[in-house]
């Protein structure tokens, strides 16, 4: 087995793509030394290809109003114990300027998935004075879910970059299985090809370790990530929120092999798609205290420390067990500070850090 996996990582690093089975087989290692060995080859691959620099994005929750009802999310509409919130957009720049002035190239504005003329307004305006605010000298991406080629390609021309969207899974019996009957898997496809085609840098990602989801099915989500060719990957694993239909549905929790397996499919990822921007989300830090610093030493380039006011956190939680919900922006900015340089990474600061492979298609 050991030569086997061994095998794999010599060939993914040279000249040869790696195939479905391949990944299964790297997803499936349990040895300490072959778990190290993935990791740590993907961590190569990563400082060869995107350098030993970690890209700073700001993130801006925004707003927990949604209107969809995904079984496995804390802010789904039918969660009726969760406080709803919108920032006002001065609120919003405020927190855009803060990570501007602390030298962080880019922000992400994230929040519920809304589809009305108002909320349309709100982010044009949120966007338009953003750039006003800080000369327009920071990348700004989005992640507000699905919306119409049209109201992407306003929001493009009011100054936002990229876009990410998860597809949640490319196994559309398993999307029907976690989605109420009106949430169309083809519909977030679509939008991910209207994205393109308005012109934003695109990332999308899948949710790991859902219940019933087989290494098949996260091989299957890779080479479909791959197909998609994207700039940016976004992936974490699943973690159970208690107010939540999906939590009900989940016996037991492991939540070390849960953070194993969003490390190995980031690893995955990095030798699949050495020249994509691959983030180190918040969901690998809840579920271990050095889940980030593990995360970008399994391949990850990206972090997104969040720059909301603290009093909107704790109504912001996707799953159970967020993270730094009583920090504010200098503390998250401090401990991501911290875990970089323990690595002996740097950070990029005042890069927009768009990924190499942006740069390629583009030039
Ligand atoms: N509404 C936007 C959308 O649908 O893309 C952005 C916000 S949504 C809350 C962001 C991501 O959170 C989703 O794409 C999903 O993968 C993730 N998420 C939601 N619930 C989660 C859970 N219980 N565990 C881990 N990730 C979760």
């Amino acid at each position: 087995m050991s030569g086997k996996v061994e095998r794999i990582l010599k060939s993914a690093t040279s000249d040869s793509e790696l195939k479905r089975d391949e990944i299964i087989s790297l997803l499936e290692v349990s040895a300490p030394d072959q778990k190290r060995n993935l990791f740590s080859t993907a961590y190569e691959v990563k400082k060869r290809t995107v350098g030993p620099v970690v890209y700073f994005r700001g993130l801006i929750e925004l707003s927990n109003r949604c209107n969809k009802d995904c079984y496995y999310c804390g802010i789904r509409k039918s969660n009726r114990l969760v406080p709803r919130f919108r920032l006002e957009v001065d609120e919003v720049v405020e927190a855009a300027v803060w990570a501007h002035r602390n030298g962080y190239g880019s922000l992400v504005l994230q929040g519920g998935e809304l589809q009305n003329d108002s909320h349309t307004r709100y982010i044009t305006e949120a966007l338009s004075k953003i750039h006003a605010a800080t000369n327009n000298e920071l990348a700004a991406t989005l992640s507000l879910g699905e919306q119409s080629r049209e109201v992407l390609r306003q929001w493009r021309e009011a100054g936002a970059h990229r876009y990410l969207l998860r597809m949640e899974t490319s196994n559309q019996k398993l999307y029907k299985q976690f989605h109420p009957d009106n949430h169309q898997w083809e519909s977030r496809m679509q939008c991910l090809s209207d994205l393109r085609s308005e012109d934003y840098q695109v990332g999308t990602g899948v949710l790991i370790g859902l219940p019933g989801q087989t290494l098949g099915d996260l091989a299957d989500d890779l080479l479909y990530i791959r197909d998609l060719d994207v700039d940016m990957v976004g992936m974490g694993p699943f973690i159970p929120h208690d107010d939540t239909p999906l939590a009900s549905h989940v016996k037991t929790f492991d939540k070390n092999a849960q953070l194993e397996m969003g490390l190995k499919m980031l690893s995955c990822t990095r030798l699949l798609l050495p020249d994509v921007n691959i983030a180190a989300t918040t969901a690998l830090q809840a579920l271990s205290d050095t889940g980030r610093e593990l995360g970008l030493q399994a391949g990850a380039n990206v972090v997104m420390p969040n720059v909301t006011d603290p009093k909107y956190r704790a109504v912001y939680q996707l799953y159970n067990g967020k993270p730094s919900i009583n920090e504010n922006s200098e503390q998250s900015r401090a401990g991501f500070e911290k875990s970089i340089s323990s690595i002996g990474e740097t950070i990029g600061f005042g890069l927009w850090g768009n990924s190499p492979r942006y740069k390629k298609r583009n030039c």
